[in-house]
């Protein structure tokens, strides 16, 4: 399957702004009334939004053409972009002849990208849907602060997560999207008014990404990943500290446990978002009369069961089980507490405090007591893996490919996936058809959205 579910042929009507001339893909769980919005989905396949996504009407407004949507796991869950009611996404590139994973959920955009398709794409990042396919696919990736871009037509899939990104070529293409999407829109309640977004422009700012102090969480890091990426890694923090910038050990005590807790908050989300999709209402439904006394099964379950994707279904239990009156206490009450941990940890080590937080401890949490302007991680603990590896894997293990991206989504932090070389020697026993680069993850505070970016230029 083709990164591209749909392409679009409206002409853009403005031909001035920062976008203008520029072609940008949309994932397909942003909706766009000039073609279907399906989310990968057999549930909603032909459906068409009487509205477009305000980021979608941001885009034109600024001169951008919407050239096309594209292509994702099922309504986001996912890792790898094989769980499509379309089919796989396949990635431009191979192991050994064997093609490699595009990283999910936004796979699509990331490959439409990467192949030079359009100029930029959006994507949706929950736990690391931008991130990681952009980190698979060698392009730039980019999950701003919760709650600064609409949301306003966006599919959801955990409210309190679903965060749109962008996904470029550089990071400089990436600022350009974001400074026309970065703007208050009254029809999303999660969207940051206008006060805290002053709040935040009038925090005294660095003065520049001069000289900054990088947190490096080391001692669990390193244990988790593959020699290619922990080469590509070591090789970035030397030259970022032969730059003039200062590396300051971190601790990251909750990176672990915050996996599970993504693990167990987002299909709580899911599984509520999603009982809309009954086949009643709109969607999906199977042929045949309503009721089904032969079958003992109401047209609910009959729906639901062929509607979606086995993924989905099993996020739809889980979160329904952990919601129940005798789990809730066991998991979803203890998610959100690592969830405050997470939150926690982040504000401890930025020198920066969080702006929505009244009583906000920073600085102790790195040796000096200063406090970091950044963390850098790897964005993957490993490089793609090829699809045969992904079909041997178990749900779980698939799952751990998120174990970096995750923090910085429970805690609403801005982050930034950029491509650098992998070192000559492990580039040497890659095949020419490989990917040549690996993701590297540049976290910010809450709202230091610009910083990270600035700091994503000088690692790429
Ligand atoms: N892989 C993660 C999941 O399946 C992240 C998905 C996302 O960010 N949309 O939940």
């Amino acid at each position: 399957m083709n990164a591209i579910i749909n392409e679009i042929n409206t002409p853009t009507p403005h031909s001035t702004g920062s976008l203008k001339g520029k072609t940008i893909a949309i994932k397909d769980n942003i909706v766009t009334t000039s073609t279907p919005t399906t989310a990968a989905s057999k549930t909603i396949h032909n459906y068409t939004s009487p509205f477009d996504a305000t980021v979608v009407e941001l885009l034109r407004s600024h001169g951008a053409s919407i050239s096309s949507k594209t292509n994702l796991d099922e309504f986001g869950m996912g890792s790898h972009s094989q769980q499509s009611f379309f089919g796989p996404t396949v990635s431009p590139f191979k192991r050994h002849g064997v093609a490699l994973s595009a990283g999910g959920s936004s796979g699509g955009s990331a490959v439409a990208v990467a192949q030079g398709q359009v100029w930029a794409a959006l994507g949706t990042d929950t736990g690391g849907s931008v991130r990681l396919p952009a980190a698979w696919t060698g392009v730039v990736g980019f999950k701003p602060s919760y709650g600064l871009l609409s949301r306003w037509g966006v599919i959801q899939y955990a409210n309190s997560l679903d965060t749109v990104g962008i996904l470029s070529r550089r990071v400089a293409d990436a600022r350009t999207v974001f400074e026309a999407l970065n703007v208050f829109d009254s029809q999303d309640p999660t969207s940051l008014p206008r006060s805290v977004r002053q709040r935040i422009a009038a925090r005294k700012e660095r003065n520049s990404a001069k000289g900054l102090r990088i947190g490096v969480p080391t001692s669990y890091i390193i244990s988790e990943l593959s020699p290619a990426v922990r080469a590509a890694y070591s090789s970035t923090l030397t030259s970022l500290q032969n730059s003039g910038h200062t590396l300051i050990p971190i601790d990251s005590p909750t990176t672990q446990q915050a996996l599970l807790a993504y693990y167990i908050l987002a299909p709580a989300e899911a599984s509520s978002n999603l009982a809309k999709y009954d086949g009643i209402r709109y969607g999906f439904r199977p042929p045949g009369p309503d009721a089904r006394p032969k079958l003992n099964m109401p047209l609910y379950a009959t729906t639901r069961g062929q509607g979606f994707g086995d993924e989905v279904q099993r996020r739809i239990l889980l979160g329904a089980y952990t919601l129940s009156s005798e789990a809730m206490g066991n998991y979803f009450l203890q998610a959100q507490k690592i969830r405050r941990l997470v939150q926690q940890d982040f504000d401890r080590v930025f020198a920066m405090s969080h702006p929505l937080h009244d009583n906000a401890t920073s600085s102790t949490g790195d040796e000096s007591g200063k406090g970091v302007d950044i963390i850098l991680t790897p964005t993957a603990p490993i490089l793609p893996p090829t699809i045969e590896e992904v079909e041997q894997q178990s749900a779980v293990e698939r799952y751990m490919n998120d174990v970096f991206t995750v923090p910085p989504s429970l805690a609403g932090l801005p982050a930034a996936s950029v491509p650098v070389a992998l070192p000559v020697s492990v580039q040497a026993e890659l095949g020419a058809d490989d990917v040549k680069t690996a993701g590297m993850q540049v976290i910010g505070q809450f709202g230091d959205d610009e910083l990270v970016l600035e700091a994503a230029e000088i690692v790429e």
